[in-house]
């Protein structure tokens, strides 16, 4: 199956040990492109140097995650943000909202996510959208952002049917983790709702482990296990599906 994992924090420590391997295990599980998240400056410098080790295969982002923008000042980080984008940066995020845990406060995650969205405005790049109940914000936010031409992903997600289709509406696209493999999940609806040409599959590692890994470090490889879930819901082939969600991701990040 091939295969983009669109969402990889790959310059976590958790990878510090064994970098080398995961990036080889997922190219042999059929893993074409992993999008790198650079969730804070520090992780998006990172996150270049893999890119630049790994052309063609590591593509990065940059940004400030909401759990982080308590310490988000437009001015440095923006600017930041746009001379990572010059450097090849593929997108701006993870940035977003996080009402679940508020390690930010709620006024403050507003302002980092408004700035990123209009530095995706001005610099016409698509952003990668962390939202965890924070739907009536998210949904506003999406919607102005979409108005002024953003396009984005709302990454692992987990949220209702009415926001996917409100970020759909705005031409986005909407990528699930290992989580839609998990015995609680509750999202085929989600699932069945996205179209064919706006899904995204992601590993969110070290995070999230799809099962039966789950409670392990997750890694790239095992998108694969995701992606067979997310087709499964869809009545559809997951060798079908892994090439048409990587069709997808190229698409969306302008990948080669
Ligand atoms: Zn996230
Ligand atoms: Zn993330």
């Amino acid at each position: 199956m091939e295969f983009i994992d669109s969402h990889v924090h790959l310059a976590d420590p958790a990878f510090d040990a064994d970098r080398d391997e995961v990036i080889e295990r997922a190219r042999r599980s059929g893993a074409s492109a992993l999008v790198c998240i650079g969730e804070s400056l520090d992780a998006a410098r990172r996150c270049r140097a893999l890119a630049e080790r790994y052309p063609d295969v590591c593509y990065y982002t940059a940004g400030v995650h909401p759990h982080d923008a308590a310490s988000f000042e437009a001015d440095r980080d923006l600017d930041a943000i746009r001379a990572e984008v010059a450097r090849g940066a593929v997108a701006i995020g993870e940035c977003g909202l996080d009402y679940h845990y508020d390690h930010s406060p709620r006024d403050r995650q507003r302002m980092a996510f408004a700035g990123q969205l209009a530095l995706a405005a001005e610099l016409r790049r698509p952003v990668v959208v962390h939202t965890r109940d924070a739907e009536a914000d998210t949904r506003a936010m999406v919607e102005e952002a979409g108005r002024g031409g953003v396009v984005g992903v709302l990454h692992c997600y987990t949220g209702s049917v009415e926001l996917a289709e409100v970020a759909l509406t705005a031409g986005w696209f909407v990528s699930f983790s290992g989580i839609a493999t998990f015995r609680r999940w509750t999202g085929d609806d989600v699932i069945r709702a996205v179209p064919d040409d706006r899904l995204l599959v992601e590993s969110d590692a070290p995070y999230l482990a799809p099962v039966p890994h789950r409670g392990k470090r997750n890694e790239p490889a095992w998108v694969s296990l995701t992606a067979a879930r997310v087709a499964i819901v869809r009545g559809g082939d997951p060798v079908v599906l892994g090439a048409r969600t990587a069709d997808n991701a190229r698409r969306l990040f302008g990948l080669a």
